[in-house]
């Protein structure tokens, strides 16, 4: 029996993935008008380079970066550019965006492929990457050329590709692992290539088994070989960058410390498909695949979709009884953002839109009965409940001593406790405050 890989804590909530983990991505239709902001990645928003009345073309650059932590944007249609201004954003807030109308022609702009990557230095592998503004696509949004630049003293020896897709409901990622697998080892090689990087592990969790039997024989190609396939078991968050670190090199990172403190890069399975089509092809990130599902979404559907299409078209073209709607979550049920228009497009880190149909109790139901369930779930070992005492006593400085940063929201401690305390709420707002009382703090304040 091959080795599992998994870490300590954790939970096992329903995977609820067996509507769509079948379902082959389909194209959605280029939506009549596209809202593409300027913000869609951890860092500065990119600057616009067009205006009102332009012409633009599918894939062509309409914003440049803005620093070393920001990301381009193109265009995900042909058409013209209505206005430049702030617009519905999933998170919640108005952000600045293009607002471009389609033309129906579907007109490309031209790409540059690089056919002979293997003989491509690695400052032109990155260099591709950043042009074709690829960020973190599985959550997170962090630009991909600066987690593969790391600082000269950092030494990277193994790259690990996340294909845990833990999240209850998303299946983005594991069709992608059966729909375009030489394409994602492809992808993966280009990324172990730029990073030097000794050791590769590609991980899945062992539910996805068509996905594994599609990965593993082509590992054994001499193509491939470098890859190397790691078995998890199936727990959540075992995608969580941490999680997969220790799983699979018995490795920590350290409190306040990065994926590259441990000698790690994680990258998720879609940045990996999206480095392939950048690099090779020279197409840059303008669509995405999004799962849409949930208890009301009446035909649940793995889509791929222009970067820019209103949440509403894949409600409705998925015949979403909105009226039933309880909830519309963008990403995963635990550790998704809450969607309160609907107006609001999809971005680069949209993983999937989920309609649920019932809203998790208040923030404290019970007591607490000091069970310890959530510091068994805890993945990065903290003491969720006495943190979230901390928090509603004000007391920041206890809880930054009992490391309430290295929260990583997932939400596990919610999860499991009897007296239906939301955990994840009061830390979360633990950290905001703590946050702020930093920035009150810094120089020039
Ligand atoms: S939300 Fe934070 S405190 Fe709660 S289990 Fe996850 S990491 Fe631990
Ligand atoms: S799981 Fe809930 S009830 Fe149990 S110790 Fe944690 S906060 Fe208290």
């Amino acid at each position: 029996m091959a080795r599992k890989f998994s870490f300590k804590g954790g939970i096992h909530p329903p995977h609820s993935k067996k509507k769509t983990e079948h379902l082959t991505i389909e194209q959605f239709p280029a939506p009549q008008k596209v809202i593409v902001p300027l913000s869609q990645h951890i860092g500065a928003p990119a600057k616009p380079l067009v205006k009102k009345g332009d012409r633009v073309l599918a894939g062509q650059l309409i914003a440049e970066s803005s620093g070393f932590v920001s990301a381009v944007v193109h265009s995900s249609i042909s058409g013209t550019v209505q206005s430049v201004g702030p617009f519905p954003h999933p998170c919640g807030k108005k952000v600045i965006s293009i607002e471009i109308e389609n033309d129906g022609l579907n007109e490309m702009a031209v790409f540059s492929p690089l056919l002979n990557w293997r003989d491509a230095a690695q400052g032109e592998l990155v260099q591709k990457i950043q042009a074709a503004g690829i960020v973190g696509m599985g959550g997170a949004s962090f630009p991909t050329h600066v987690k593969l630049s790391p600082p000269s003293n950092k030494t990277i020896d193994t790259l690990i590709i996340n294909g845990a897709e833990c999240e209850p409901y998303l299946t983005a990622d594991h069709r992608l692992m059966l729909e375009r697998t030489e394409q994602l080892l492809t992808g993966i090689l280009i990324l172990k290539k730029i990073l030097s990087a000794q050791k590769c592990f590609i991980g899945i969790e062992e539910n996805k088994l068509d996905a594994i039997q599609a990965v593993t024989p082509l590992l054994k190609d001499q193509k491939y070989r470098e890859i190397k396939f790691a078995r998890l078991k199936v727990k959540y968050p075992q995608g969580g960058e941490k999680q997969l670190i220790n799983a699979i090199t018995g490795r920590e990172v350290p409190s306040g410390g990065l994926p590259m403190d441990a000698g790690c890069v994680v990258q998720n399975i879609g940045t990996a498909v999206a480095v392939c089509d950048a690099v090779i092809h020279g197409v840059p990130l303008f669509e995405r695949v999004v799962t849409v599902c949930g208890p009301v979404v009446k035909h649940p559907k793995n889509y791929l979709v222009r970067i820019g299409t209103p949440l509403r078209l894949l409600l409705e073209a998925t015949e979403t009884d909105l009226s039933a709607a309880k909830k519309v979550i963008m990403g995963g049920p635990m550790m998704g953002t809450t969607q309160s228009d609907l107006d609001a497009p999809v971005i680069k880190s949209t993983s999937g839109i989920l309609v649920l149909d019932s809203v998790q109790p208040g923030v404290r139901e019970h007591p607490c009965i000091n069970c310890g369930h959530c510091v068994h779930a805890c993945p990065v070992h903290l003491i969720p409940s006495r943190l979230a005492k901390f928090v509603e006593k004000e007391n920041m400085e206890e809880a930054v001593e009992w490391n309430i940063m290295d929260c990583m929201e997932c939400g596990s401690c919610t999860f499991v406790c009897p007296s239906k305390i939301n955990l994840v709420h009061f830390i979360r707002l633990g950290k905001f405050r703590v946050q702020a009382m930093r920035a009150a703090k810094a120089p020039g304040k």
